[in-house]
């Protein structure tokens, strides 16, 4: 196999593969320790055609370390590529990603980690199986001792409080939480979390629209929303999901006061 087909099979840069079951809750906490575990992994391997952090690594058959996109960029200039750092022929790039599930004794020896960083997956490792066990108050214990400068777990464990307590005291900690993360993916995991346990909280749903990037998926939100704040009698924002997701107004008219709003929205639809 060739290097370059060796990356097009890894779907280098592709999304995940899409499925109708939409995970639980639980399922996503699980997902999100599994990311964890990657980030402590990954966060300080750089590419040494870009020196810089690389955002989807790739191993070569040389066992040198290089961003996907780069080392791809590199490959495409040569009909016989060559690593840029020992110059042997490149033949196999494998995305780290998969060597983690294939070959794991290669793997601690290109990650060379440090203790903190090997304390705080080891943290991660034993929360995800107490998770697994259906022991969370366990895993929160242990998630709490993962080191704070390797990695931030507060996102987590607002999202494995709900899974026990999904009061609404936790929601609130959860909308607060949530504006004081940094990374985007921790506030996308704590508005499904919130979505997920309190349905009602439309302003958790505005969040992640807007943070939502894929369109079918944005379109999907936008249209649960509607449809919960129709439940809750908000016509002016059933009325604004609606139109942000592109979907004309149809509203089960009932009362006369419900006759009276849905006109009014049905108008501004005409209007605008
Ligand atoms: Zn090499």
């Amino acid at each position: 196999m060739s290097a370059s087909s060796a990356i097009g099979a890894s779907g280098l840069g592709s999304s995940p593969a899409h499925t109708d079951q939409k995970p639980t809750a639980l399922e996503q906490c699980v997902a999100r320790v599994k990311l964890a575990v990657k980030q402590v992994q990954w966060s300080h391997l750089s590419c040494s055609i870009t020196l810089e952090a690389a955002k989807y690594p790739v191993v070569t058959n040389c066992n040198h370390l290089f961003d996907g996109a780069a080392i791809q960029e590199w490959m495409s200039q040569s009909r016989d590529p060559k690593c840029p750092l020992c110059r042997t022929d490149l033949t196999v790039v494998t995305p780290l990603e998969e060597l983690q599930e294939s070959d794991e004794g290669r793997l601690s020896k290109l990650l060379q980690l440090n203790e903190p960083q090997i304390a705080t997956l080891s943290c991660l490792d034993t929360s995800l199986r107490q998770i697994q066990d259906g022991e969370i108050q366990e895993a929160i214990n242990t998630l709490e001792l993962c080191k704070p400068e390797i990695l931030d777990v507060s996102s987590l464990v607002v999202g494995l409080k709900f899974q026990f307590c999904p009061s609404s005291e936790n929601v609130e900690l959860a909308m607060a939480c949530a504006l004081k993360q940094e990374n985007p993916d921790d506030r996308i995991f704590i508005y499904q979390q919130v979505i997920a346990h309190a349905s009602c909280r439309l302003d958790a749903y505005q969040e992640l629209i807007l943070l939502t990037k894929d369109p079918k998926e944005k379109r999907a939100l936008r249209l649960q929303a509607a449809d919960l704040a129709r439940d809750a009698g908000k016509f002016e924002l059933e009325t604004s999901f609606r139109k942000e997701a592109e979907i004309p107004l149809v509203s089960t008219v009932i009362s006369k006061d419900e006759w009276a709003a849905a006109a009014t929205i049905n108008l501004r639809i005409r209007l605008i």
